[in-house]
């Protein structure tokens, strides 16, 4: 399968061309056909698996062929639960759409309302949003939704999570009945069953192959610590193996911010990225990451969310999720596209039914590697958790563990060419 098969315009095999992709993806040899076709979608798909592209491509395609006579309205509209992914996703329609003089505008809070009013009012053909924003510019009568042909809900799973079912169906009553809607989530639960039943119509349901876990493609390890020594622990296998770009979780915002002063006291350039920061002050943290100037990045599960770092080798979960599904998209931030990633964790000995419920949820034992010097102290005894300080999810702070299965991991290696 190449993509030229796939029958997209030129300007867009172009882009294609100059981003490396040499062919498409599992993900994207089976959406872009049925998509192109106007049917609607449900995906199961986790990032990393090239489901961006899976559904940008044949919505720029729809829009090249189709071009508008009168005035530019907006035809395709993205959701996407965290302004991160927002921010990316959009990247990408920018990307692979470059050489089609397409106009598109992403919309997110905790940024100047200001210059997204003033996009929408020189007209776009495409939207990316976050459910919020947009509803506030939607009751500011900024836009009008009434000419969208494409309704994209990306991380389905995770905005239900957050809280955006009633967002999420104010915006799809402004849109015409008369559709095409592509619905992308990581796990299938009931919730988002339902609403797939609400909103889709006799969708082509997409699986990517679960038979290339991530516990095939990510080398995952535990180390067993105590608490205290944690931080000592990770500044030394920084340090030891000489990793030059770490990706660090933890649970709490608190947790976050004290342990990249901690590193950076360490002599290891850290930040921290989560939800009590400006959307600015992550956007620079991420690009001052990316860019190799900070060698840590510590972030919360919500702020990591969706984002995408080419090549991370290395990520560590400093404290276990509480949602065994968390571990699961953590360590799915390494690994990808077809390169090796390796992800540990340090376990100390409260977070032990933690670590089973992992290996529950993805069916393997996950080896234990004792480092000298660092071996638990037999006689601590575990202390029941600490309640936790700040909400971690978007105003669903206590979400309670849920017991999902396995669900679908990533798809099949691809190859992107050398450049
Ligand atoms: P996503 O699952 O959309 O987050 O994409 C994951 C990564 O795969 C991104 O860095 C994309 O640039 C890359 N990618 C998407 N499609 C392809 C492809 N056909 N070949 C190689 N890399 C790709």
């Amino acid at each position: 399968m190449t993509f030229q098969n796939l029958q997209l315009a030129q300007p867009i095999l172009r882009a294609i061309e100059e981003e490396g992709y040499s062919e498409p993806t599992p993900i994207q040899a089976e959406a872009i056909p049925a998509v192109l076709q106007g049917r609607d979608l449900m995906a199961a798909a986790q990032t990393g698996t090239g489901k961006t592209a899976a559904f940008t491509l044949p919505i720029l395609q729809r829009l090249y062929a189709h071009k508008p006579s009168g005035k530019r309205a907006i035809r395709a509209l993205i959701l996407a639960p965290t302004r991160e992914l927002a921010a990316q996703v959009h990247a990408s329609v920018r990307t692979y759409g470059r050489h089609m003089g397409i106009r598109s505008v992403e919309i997110y809070g905790g940024v100047n309302i200001y210059p997204q009013t003033k996009a929408l009012r020189s007209g776009v053909d495409i939207v990316v949003a976050t459910p919020g924003r947009l509803l506030d510019h939607l009751n500011q009568g900024h836009l009008d939704l009434s000419t969208v042909q494409t309704l994209v809900l990306d991380e389905a799973d995770r905005m239900l999570d957050m809280g955006f079912i009633h967002d999420i169906k104010k915006i799809i009553a402004k849109l015409p009945h008369s559709r095409q809607t592509l619905l992308f989530s990581a796990t299938f639960s009931k919730e988002i069953k339902r609403l797939a039943a609400t909103i889709l119509s006799e969708p082509l349901a997409i699986s990517v192959a679960a038979d290339n876990t991530t516990a095939d493609r990510i080398k995952q390890t535990v180390h067993p610590v105590d608490r205290a020594k944690k931080a000592d622990l990770l500044s030394y296998l920084i340090g030891d193996r000489n990793w030059k770009q770490v990706l660090v979780f933890t649970r709490t915002k608190h947790g976050a911010d004290k342990l990249s002063r901690r590193l950076s006291a360490d002599g290891l350039p850290a930040t921290a990225i989560h939800g009590n920061k400006t959307q600015a002050a992550r956007m620079k943290a991420l690009k001052a990451f990316k860019e190799g100037r900070v060698r840590v990045l510590v972030a919360t599960d919500v702020a990591a969310r969706g984002i995408d770092i080419d090549k991370l080798s290395q990520v560590v979960n400093f404290d276990l999720p509480e949602v065994a599904e968390d571990y699961v998209h953590r360590i799915g931030r390494t690994g990808r596209a077809g390169h090796a990633g390796e992800a540990c964790s340090l376990v100390c000995i409260d977070e032990r039914h933690l670590l089973s419920r992992i290996e529950k949820l993805t069916g393997a034992k996950i080896e234990k590697v004792l480092v000298e010097g660092y071996h638990p102290d037999p006689s601590i005894k575990p202390e029941p958790a600490k309640p936790r300080g700040g909400r971690q999810r978007g105003g669903f702070g206590g979400r309670k563990p849920t017991a999902r299965g396995a669900g679908h991991h990533r798809g099949g290696n691809f190859s992107r060419k050398a450049r």
